[in-house]
């Protein structure tokens, strides 16, 4: 019988139990040998420590081991492990820092996997594949939902800062704790014990070690290891710049089909669907499914077959008269690609509103997940927009109990907005749509307080307590680090195709052959999702570009 179990206080059901810490049978350890090395383990030996990359993967042959986290008073326990049970959680397929000390209790008999070997392991076995697959997913949605990671984060809720770490980290699905320091009376100890000044905040205390004051998502990423595993210097067959649907689906296909593929996203995997509370007209969820959720699983897909993720850095500029192309990173440094698939998609226009920037995560949000509801209680809120997230928006956030003004510019809502969400709009009392209205205003201290509106109709203007804005409305190409390397239409979306014989002044095509569907004026650079021009702003055609996008990077890398 295996001996592993979570630690109390924290007891989980024996469903979950089950599936997170499966044990094999003697076949399917006779299966994992050919990938490893059988070795003795004394007691006291540590396996594994927080922040270690390319933690090898461990099956028990004998012996026992606790698997423990540091925290600032010691370390607690999470789980045993025993014969016939195996170790790793969501960093052992996506290479990043591991979570969790592996301390041996007993003499044990290990079989050790390494990283690249448990990957090729995973790549040829099925049945295997599944049991690992799922219980590192659940292991790690344990670790989340119980607040075991190795992230603090100290901050308010009503600043901008601490919001933005907080969608980062959970858009990373990285497990943390986070202590809002408008109630938290004990916080203020924790501050004094590390010597923080309320100017300092939000504070991040990573590996329970090192204290971050008000730091950049990439110096959190850079704490965390979160990529801390990716070669900078070999030249990859594809770079894909975007981790959203698109980028997603591209770096699945890409990888399962052999390419040695980097992802580059300025922020955390997700894009515009991560910041949806529930995609109902996707393909296969007929319940709808989380933004986050889809983009999650998506995620780790890509990862499973071998693609690398680098997140928290920007593409800065493409160096597009040379071969292999070189993408520029925010720091300067330069990634060799011989393929490039763009997948920066789109990002809300800011409306122009004074004030607008100040209030930005202080009362004014460009995503609707359950963060930003939370902030918002069950106090009144406006949406801004008349599209499909602006409606997707108002349903979600009228769940909360308050009231949800949709405000849209023009007569009536969009000719795009679903017609599954205007019913739900229409039949929702709890949601008021005021057409032909703006924002003309925005007061408050710091947080957000008052808004006021126009009403274009009757040319009256009205003073609102709402603390709460949503802006969903006109988006814009994210191109602006391409300029004079691509041809692109005259708002900023990359021309592609057949559709480059529109383009005025473009660079001249270079080759004999055509370009393919989906390539941009520089052979071997691919468009895919919504920076597109012409592309349908939906998820599914997104996933859809990103995956035809790879057809045609073989063909042109088999032209080299
Ligand atoms: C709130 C909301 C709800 C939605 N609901 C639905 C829905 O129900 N159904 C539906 O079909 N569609 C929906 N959509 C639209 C859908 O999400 C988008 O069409 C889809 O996400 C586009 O995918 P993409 O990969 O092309 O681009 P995005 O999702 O925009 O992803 C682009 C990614 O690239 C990254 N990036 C940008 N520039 C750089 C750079 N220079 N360097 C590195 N990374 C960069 C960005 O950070 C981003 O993560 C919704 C959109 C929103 C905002």
């Amino acid at each position: 019988m295996s001996s592993s179990s979570l630690a109390q206080p924290n007891p989980i059901s024996a469903g979950e139990q089950a599936q997170a810490f499966p044990v094999l049978t003697a076949e399917q350890i006779g299966r994992i040998r050919p990938f490893g090395k059988v070795r003795k383990a004394e007691a006291g030996e540590i396996l594994f420590q927080p922040g270690d990359v390319s933690v090898p993967f461990f099956v028990f042959l004998s012996g026992a081991m606790e698997i423990v986290q540091p925290d600032l008073r010691g370390e607690r326990e999470i789980t045993t492990h025993g014969a016939g049970d195996f170790t790793g959680e969501m960093s052992m397929i996506s290479g990043r820092g591991a979570l969790v000390r592996g301390r041996i209790t007993e003499p044990s008999e290990v079989i050790e996997v390494n990283s690249e070997n448990f990957l090729a392991l995973v790549a040829r076995d099925a049945e295997l594949n599944e049991i690992f697959m799922r219980a590192f997913i659940v292991r790690r949605l344990l670790l989340i939902s119980q607040k075991k990671g190795n992230v603090i984060l100290l901050g308010s809720r009503h600043s901008a800062k601490t919001l933005r770490l907080r969608e980062f980290l959970s858009r990373n699905g990285h497990p943390h704790t986070f202590v809002d320091l408008d109630t938290d009376k004990g916080a203020q100890e924790l501050l004094d014990r590390f010597s923080v000044t309320v100017e300092e905040i939000p504070v991040v205390i990573c590996n329970f070690q090192t204290v971050l004051r008000s730091p950049s998502t990439h110096e959190l990423a850079d704490c965390l290891g979160l990529n801390a595993s990716i070669s900078a210097t070999q030249v990859r067959d594809l770079v894909i710049v975007g981790a959203g649907p698109s980028g997603l689906a591209a770096a699945v296909y890409g990888a399962s089909e052999g390419l040695d593929v980097l992802v580059i996203e300025t922020e955390a995997p997700g894009g515009q669907a991560g910041s949806s509370s529930r995609i109902e007209n996707y393909l296969g969820f007929p319940m709808g499914v989380s933004g986050l959720e889809l983009t999650g699983r998506a995620t780790t897909q890509a990862q499973k077959f071998g693609a690398k993720m680098m997140i928290a850095r920007s593409v800065e500029g493409l160096n597009c008269n040379q071969h292999p192309y070189e993408v520029v990173l925010d720091d300067g440094s330069k990634i060799r690609a011989r393929a490039v698939v763009i997948a920066s998609g789109a990002q809300y226009n800011k409306p122009d509103i004074a004030n607008l920037t100040k209030f930005e995560g202080q009362g004014v949000y460009y995503g609707a997940t359950f963060i930003e509801s939370q902030l918002c209680g069950k106090e009144d809120v406006i949406v801004v927009g008349g599209g499909n997230s602006a409606g997707q928006a108002a349903v979600f956030l009228s769940q909360n109990g308050g009231k949800v003004h949709i405000l849209v510019r023009s007569s009536q809502l969009s000719d795009t907005m679903s017609r599954y969400l205007i019913q739900r709009i229409e039949e929702n009392p709890s949601i008021k749509v005021h057409y032909c209205t703006e924002i003309v205003g925005m007061e408050g201290d710091t947080q957000l307080e008052h808004v006021t509106w126009l009403d274009k109709n009757s040319g009256e203007t009205s003073t609102h307590a709402i603390r709460h804005v949503f802006i969903m409305a006109g988006a814009s190409p994210r191109t602006e680090w391409l300029q004079g390397c691509l041809a692109l239409d005259d708002k900023g979306f990359i021309l592609t195709g057949r559709d480059l014989d529109m383009a005025v002044g473009k660079p001249a095509w270079p080759l004999a052959r055509v370009p393919q569907m989906l390539e941009t004026s520089l052979p071997g650079v691919f468009a895919v999702g919504d920076v597109r021009a012409g592309n349908v702003k939906r998820v599914a055609s997104a996933v859809g570009e990103g995956s035809i996008a790879i057809h045609l990077v073989h063909r042109v890398l088999a032209e080299l």
